[in-house]
């Protein structure tokens, strides 16, 4: 089969990571049989560069043809100082707007080999470890596009007051919903609604409209917590939760929380999905991939970065754009046994190495060492 990818790698280390995950990739199609074609498009810093604005038409226009848009990073110190409405963030708002994508999916799990990167104490990991993990393997889905953060706002006449407004449709929680339980079909089928609807009308909604969208997924365990106790079991036994899914404003926090706790920003993959879209051999949802890591200008171009979290990326882009399942699963094997084999980069060295064998690596080296394990040439 063949799927069209727009890549736009971006700024900083964007280049270095993309590099990597293509090149896996590519390994993937050649050892299962598909062909991967892809759109290289500019946006963020380097868009401003050459065009003036961080999301030219023609790189939206262009990611729209294409069954999935895989993204490396935006932004750095040279663009910092455009006014908000040119600095290459804004690519990113443009880029979720413009391909429709109102979930966002932040899986956080614990490696064994990191297991000492993670800032909980080891009988807090042991709790509820879910089998083969190192202590946790959750995903957080969030609503992307709703809520407060798109509400009404604003200030009394007098200014002696503000507000901002929770607003929520059923479309809005429903289409969010079916992402999250079929994103829980393919893991281990737990679902958790997480709102605060002791006190708020909108997270009433959603949990009624979970309540009923429970009874077309009976083979999902589906529970409710309220938001102050997910953020207190997040870190008292985090190995309870399977999916999460939960509004804009509680999965911001919730999400930024969870990654903390597996300690490695270099290792953090992240999935922006939308509706289906009707582009031929398109088998899920339209999505953005990216690692949650930014374009750390610090390292760029210098061989040192962490190319997992992209690569890890380029896996969920075949899970939930492709259907891949078994290749996805693949490429999450071959980066755990790169893993095993004691390989390092700079950011996750140092950290946990069971067999003694620990090696620091550069990007291209880790890259190169996935694609092998891959292949089972490792
Ligand atoms: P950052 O994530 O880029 O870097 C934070 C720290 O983590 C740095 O020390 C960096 O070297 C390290 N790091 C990040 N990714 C790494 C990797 N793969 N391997 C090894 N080390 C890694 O965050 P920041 O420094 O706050 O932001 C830098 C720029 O990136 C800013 O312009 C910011 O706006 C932008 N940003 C972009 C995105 C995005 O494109 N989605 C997200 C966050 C930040």
């Amino acid at each position: 089969m063949n799927y069209s990818i727009a890549l736009v790698p971006g700024d900083g280390i964007g280049p270095d990571v993309v590099a990597q995950a293509t090149e896996v990739l590519d390994a993937a199609g050649d050892k299962f049989g598909h062909v991967f074609n892809y759109v290289e498009l500019e946006a963020g810093g380097c868009a401003i560069d050459h065009t003036g604005e961080p999301l030219p038409p023609e790189t939206l226009e262009a990611a729209k043809q294409c069954d999935a848009l895989l993204l490396g990073a935006v932004g750095g110190p040279k663009w910092e100082t455009l006014p908000g409405n040119l600095r290459p963030e804004r690519a990113l708002l443009g880029l979720r707007a413009g391909l429709g994508v109102y979930a966002n999916l932040r899986p956080a799990a614990l490696l064994p080999q990191l297991w000492s990167a993670c800032p909980l104490k080891d009988e807090v990991l042991a709790a509820d470890n879910p089998p083969g993990t190192g202590g946790f393997d959750l995903l957080i889905v969030r609503e992307l596009t709703g809520g407060i953060y798109f509400g009404k706002r604003g200030r009394s006449d007098d200014g002696n007051s503000a507000f901002d407004t929770e607003t929520y449709s059923k479309v809005e929680i429903e289409r969010v919903l079916r992402i999250a339980y079929a994103a829980a079909e393919v893991r281990r089928k737990k679902l958790c609604m997480v709102d605060k609807a002791n006190v708020l009308e909108s997270s009433r909604l959603w949990r009624e409209l979970t309540q009923a969208l429970s009874r077309e997924y009976p083979h999902i365990e589906t529970s409710y917590m309220y938001v102050d106790n997910c953020a207190m079991q997040l870190v008292r036994s985090p190995g309870q939760f399977d999916v999460i899914v939960t509004s804009n404003l509680f999965g911001d926090i919730l999400s930024d929380e969870a990654s903390v706790i597996t300690g490695s920003i270099g290792m953090l993959a992240s999935a922006s999905l939308g509706d289906p879209a009707s582009a031929p051999g398109q088998k899920g949802p339209r999505g953005i991939y990216e690692p949650i890591h930014g374009s750390a200008p610090d390292i760029a171009g210098r061989d040192i970065a962490n190319p997992l979290a992209a690569i890890l990326s380029a896996a969920m882009m075949l899970r939930y754009s492709f259907g891949l399942e078994t290749e996805a699963l693949a490429i999450e094997a071959a980066v755990n046994a790169v893993l095993d084999a004691g390989l390092r980069t700079a950011d996750i060295a140092g950290r946990g190495d069971p067999g003694g064998t620990e090696r620091i690596v550069g990007t291209r080296e880790m890259g190169a060492a996935v694609l092998k394990a891959l292949l089972g040439e490792g």
